[in-house]
């Protein structure tokens, strides 16, 4: 031992920290004793790309960068233009006295969304519907992959929140409004990461080599429990239904490793969460041992005062001293640096809290791998959008259809014949990949159209699925006399929502939005129709399902449409499962599963079943 000690003294270039021989926790102290405050500071800065550069980066010891919704180095850009990107970034970071590696995160929620040409997964509640966590996991690892594809080790999900009010605007982000569902599709972040070893200390992060990545279960806490389903809102319940209802998503995440988690912009009884130090400290770090980090969200400690930005030093004192690690774009990254800088140096904010922080980031970054590899390579481009993650997302779609209604008087209208003489599809939605794959996909608040990334629409798949010699009709939005005038054999009506995200997307009536109603009117009263509604969310359809010969939830199944013809046409039979309640009025909301007053249009669970057909 002394004569290691003497070796390593004597080699001025020996840092402990850079060794991958000793173990983790010896490097964090080593490295954290040569650290500055400036240095410790900046780690705990995480900024969008747009406003960094590899300058930005050496200048302000920036730990961390995101590419925000739509933020991305160019529309079609190639897994090696953003390899090429993340490793500017991380050339700069790489560059400073210390050379403490960058962690670049995004959205990927379902899938590398962001991303063109990525395999785009149904959104959660789709996935709450197939009731598979294994599947949901096995979504985690090829968005894994994907992400690994374009350089980036860092996911902002999963989205654990339990949506207990459809008119959120992130319900779609919601697996379920039961707890034990979301608890289950937890999976997502083993699939992320990797199992944790059975032999873990409970709360260590874990992230398993070079092809799985850093996950973050989000947001903390009670995001799914505002009044009225309003986003950002105050979630009011006592203690007890916190913990039962919108609590145990985190057990599981944490006793999975999950590497990170995301503070939510709600309060809870009318404190904020970003100021939240009884549950952020007290509870997640002391009581629940997760030892990853808290991450804000975006620009999250200047919403703490209202408006946003008013008293930035309160603001920055709260959120710090509530236990926050790592801050989502400060609206001014400079001046969060300089309030928490005067903070700690006049002794508001102790030294051992912003180690605490600093600490817990390089936990995250020494689990990644980052000290020892920080440059992505293009070993992995050709996982993106490949055919085996596209099969995946097929079959999560097959499986995540719920459906609600098949035939009239005892007949039964599903599956469909492929074969017929003429059939309709109608409803802008047939053929539109944006609107099937909703918000978070490409742009924050998602796209229209069908040029913005590969994807099969639904009416391209039902094109493909038919007998060649069926004949195939499109309308976005047929008059009632156009379709009893042509002797079509049945209808597929496509309609629902368009694309939203966040406060975008709450919305107090719930209506299908239009020309939705007029087109299943027109259709449904002229033709025998089977209505496929894609919606983020249980809608008000009641006034139409009984003009309806079939009705299919589809919820928002992404780019592979064809999930949805397998099962329309009998290769496949449905087995998805709502997993949400299905209000019958607005004026009923919010209503879940075990209410006392449950008089619902569908119950949470329902889910009519058909047999798969040869030959059909
Ligand atoms: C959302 C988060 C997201 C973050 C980064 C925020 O507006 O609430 O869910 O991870 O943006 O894009």
């Amino acid at each position: 031992l002394v004569v290691a000690l003497f070796l390593e003294a004597a080699d001025a270039e020996y840092r402990r920290y850079r060794d991958p021989t000793k173990p983790m926790g010896g490097r964090i102290r080593d490295l954290m004793g040569r650290m500055t405050l400036q240095e410790k500071i900046g780690q705990m800065v995480q900024i969008d790309r747009k406003v960094a550069s590899a300058d930005v980066v050496k200048n302000y010891f920036i730990g961390s960068i995101l590419s925000g919704g739509g933020s991305v180095p160019g529309q079609k850009a190639s897994p090696e233009e953003w390899i090429k990107m993340v490793n500017e970034y991380q050339r700069g970071a790489m560059s400073t006295r210390l050379g403490i590696p960058l962690i670049y995160g995004i959205d990927a929620v379902h899938g590398h969304n962001n991303v063109y040409n990525a395999t785009i997964f149904p959104h959660n509640i789709g996935l709450g519907a197939t009731r598979e966590p294994a599947l949901v996991k096995k979504i985690g690892a090829a968005t894994a992959l994907e992400m690994r594809a374009t350089g980036i080790p860092y996911a902002f999900a999963p989205c654990i929140a339990v949506c207990r009010d459809p008119r959120w605007g992130r319900c779609y982000e919601s697996y379920s409004e039961d707890t034990e569902i979301v608890k289950a599709m937890t999976e997502l972040i083993p699939g992320l990461q990797g199992d944790v070893p059975a032999d873990a200390r409970k709360g260590v992060p874990y992230v398993a080599g070079k092809r799985k990545v850093a996950a973050c279960a989000k947001h903390f806490v009670g995001d799914g429990g505002t009044v009225k389903g309003i986003n950002e809102n105050n979630t009011i319940i006592d203690w007890n239904g916190l913990r039962r209802i919108h609590m145990p998503a985190y057990f599981a995440s944490i006793v999975k490793g999950v590497s990170t988690v995301m503070v939510s912009y709600s309060s809870w009884n009318g404190v904020r969460m970003h100021a939240n130090r009884n549950l952020v400290t007290s509870y997640l770090k002391d009581t629940l041992k997760f030892r990853g980090f808290v991450i804000s969200d975006w620009q999250g400690i200047d919403r703490l005062t209202d408006p946003p930005h008013a008293n930035y030093t309160y603001s920055v004192e709260k959120a710090v001293a509530a236990g926050l690690d790592m801050v989502m774009v400060p609206l001014n990254y400079t001046e969060f640096i300089d309030d928490l800088t005067l903070l700690v140096n006049k002794g508001v904010i102790p030294m051992s809290r912003i180690d605490d922080a600093v600490r817990r980031i390089l936990r995250v970054k020494f689990v990644l791998g980052l000290f020892d590899n920080p440059m992505a390579d293009d070993s992995m481009v050709n996982e993106l959008g490949k055919q085996e993650h596209r099969e995946l997302a097929r079959e999560a779609v097959r499986k995540s259809l719920v459906l609600l209604k098949n035939g009239k008087d005892g007949s039964s209208i599903l599956p469909l014949p492929k074969k017929a003489p003429k059939i309709l599809v109608a409803g802008y939605h047939a053929h539109n990949l944006g609107y099937q794959c909703g918000g978070w996909t490409i742009e924050w608040e998602g796209f229209s159209g069908n040029d913005r990334t590969p994807g099969t629409t639904i009416l391209t798949a039902i094109k493909a699925a038919v007998d060649p010699t069926t004949k195939v009709t499109y309308e976005e939005a047929p008059t009632a006399d156009y379709v009893k005038a042509n002797d079509f054999s049945y209808a597929i009506v496509v309609v629902g929502e368009h694309p939203y995200v966040e406060t975008g997307g709450d919305n107090l009536n719930l209506t299908i939005p239009d020309p939705g109603p007029a087109t299943i009117r027109n259709v449904c009263g002229s033709v025998k129709c089977v209505v496929v509604l894609i919606s983020g969310r249980p809608l008000v359809i009641e006034p139409y399902v009984d003009s309806m010969d079939g009705l299919v939830a589809a919820w928002l199944p992404g780019t592979e449409g064809r999930g949805v013809t397998d099962v329309l046409f009998g290769d496949y039979g449905f087995t998805g499962k709502l997993p949400r309640t299905w209000f019958r009025r607005v004026d009923q909301l919010p209503m879940n599963v075990g209410d006392k007053h449950y008089d619902p249009l569908f119950p949470f669970g329902f889910g009519l079943t058909t047999e798969p057909v040869k030959g059909n």
